[in-house]
């Protein structure tokens, strides 16, 4: 009987585990004892990093393109129920429910965004999965069908200045801007405001980083609101906390994100963002044939104390180790202790600028259309897997250098 991988979402952890697991059997040879089963909610793997975008076109790549001919079986649906004494799934398909057993399990189902618990939440909008990018194109086109006429029509409020709302306020007027031109209309002089909890914005960068944000926002003509939260939200507009009302009809919520809820099924101390604490094999301490890779873990990288952040940088590169270790794992050779120290950030600050920092300080290293290049090179084609399957495969290796490196 063939050995079963089960992986559990397919971004960009599950799909270079599944690679890379393909990749390390043939090398032991043991292909022909070797099954692997993705389990993911929809048929892509979707490029999250960019559903910020003027446009969502080329967002989504296509699963069984590489899947297909490398026997990799795709399951779409969503695991609902880990049962870690029986090594069972239980996925909810279109077809029914369907059970679903594992010799070594991977958990890479990734990371939502941050429910805030305030009256209208429902109606604020998104960027954090293909479907909320597309609702709030779709909303946006609604809006331009109208000219952006109406009370508050033409405000965006953006909830949260990390690094997504960062880049939905810098692009967002741009994006509009486009869906007006798409139907004939001439541009509109939008008012942006970004709503920050903290005192001021970016204080996750280094002195110079922030303050190259600050002033980059400035001369964007975003209004900054700092100090302040999200308290409400209504057809027409956003309550914050200090009793202000902001006329909009497009709350746009960038409030962080938390681990896929799957992290519960095990025991264990989780991180403040829910995710598993692994060890340097990705391993779960209490059950060594489940390996957590992506968003859901956080792994230790230094000495220093710094762990994986939730990025594509550290998933990729979790992915791959994790597909190696658990085919290791399954036919008893020896496991690879995780690797990868460095850290890099890239955000788009909109027309003709973006930002790279570097190290756990986030110092900033390039900015203005440099940093923009920087940041279109590495999410447009770094992070995509290689056309080719036969390439993508060579590149599952734990070991190819840092995507994020490479492009500096
Ligand atoms: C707008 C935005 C901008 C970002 N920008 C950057 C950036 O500039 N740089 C950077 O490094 N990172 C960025 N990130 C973060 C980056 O996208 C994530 O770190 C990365 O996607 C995590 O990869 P992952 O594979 O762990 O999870 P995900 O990409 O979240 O993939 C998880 C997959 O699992 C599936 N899934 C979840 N639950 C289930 C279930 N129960 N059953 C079946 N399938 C399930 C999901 O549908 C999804 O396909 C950004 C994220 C967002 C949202």
């Amino acid at each position: 009987m063939k050995k079963e991988l089960l992986i559990i979402g397919s971004g960009f952890a599950g799909f270079w585990s599944a690679l890379s697991a393909i990749r390390q059997s043939r090398e032991l040879k043991k292909e022909e004892e070797l099954q692997v089963t993705v389990v993911n909610r929809d048929e892509y793997l979707t490029i999250r990093p960019r559903l910020y975008e003027v446009s969502l076109e080329g967002l989504r790549v296509e699963l069984n393109k590489y899947f297909k001919p490398l026997h990799i079986k795709l399951i779409i649906g969503k695991a609902e129920i880990i049962n870690t004494e029986q090594n069972q799934v239980t996925v909810a398909t279109e077809h029914g429910t369907r059970l679903l057993s594992y010799d070594y399990l991977i958990l890479s189902s990734g990371s939502v965004l941050k429910a805030i618990n305030i009256p209208g939440i429902e109606k604020t909008f998104n960027v954090d999965t293909f479907n909320g990018a597309q609702k709030l194109e779709d909303h946006l086109v609604q809006l331009a069908k109208k000219n952006f006429s109406g009370d508050g029509a033409s405000t965006f409020v953006i909830a949260g200045s990390g690094l997504t709302g960062l880049e939905v306020a810098t692009v967002i007027r741009e994006k509009a801007n486009k869906i007006l031109a798409d139907h004939h209309q001439k541009p509109i002089d939008f008012k942006v405001v970004l709503i920050e909890k903290a005192e001021k914005v970016g204080n996750y960068y280094s002195e110079k980083a922030q303050d190259y944000v600050i002033e980059t926002l400035k001369t964007k003509d975003i209004t900054v609101i700092a100090g302040v939260t999200l308290d409400g939200v209504s057809h027409n507009g956003a309550r914050l906390s200090d009793g202000q009302f902001i006329a909009s009809q497009t709350v746009v919520s960038t409030v962080g994100l938390v681990a896929s809820s799957l992290s519960s099924f095990f025991k264990g101390e989780k991180d403040k963002q829910g995710r598993l604490h692994v060890n340097e094999y990705l391993q779960l301490e209490e059950h060594h044939n489940v390996l957590a890779a992506g968003d859901v873990a956080n792994v230790p990288v230094d000495s220093q104390g710094n762990s994986s952040v939730m990025a594509c940088q550290f998933s990729m590169f979790l992915g791959k180790w994790a597909g190696h270790n658990a085919v290791n794992g399954l036919f008893g050779q020896a496991l690879k202790p995780y690797n990868y120290t460095d850290y890099v950030t890239c955000v788009d600050l909109g027309q003709q600028d973006g930002m790279l920092t570097t190290g756990w300080e986030r110092t900033l290293l390039s900015s203005g259309i440099e940093g923009k290049t920087i940041k279109m090179e590495v999410t447009t084609k770094l992070i995509y897997p290689a056309e080719d399957v036969q390439t993508a495969l060579e590149d599952s290796y734990p070991e190819v250098p840092n995507v994020s490196q490479s492009a500096v």
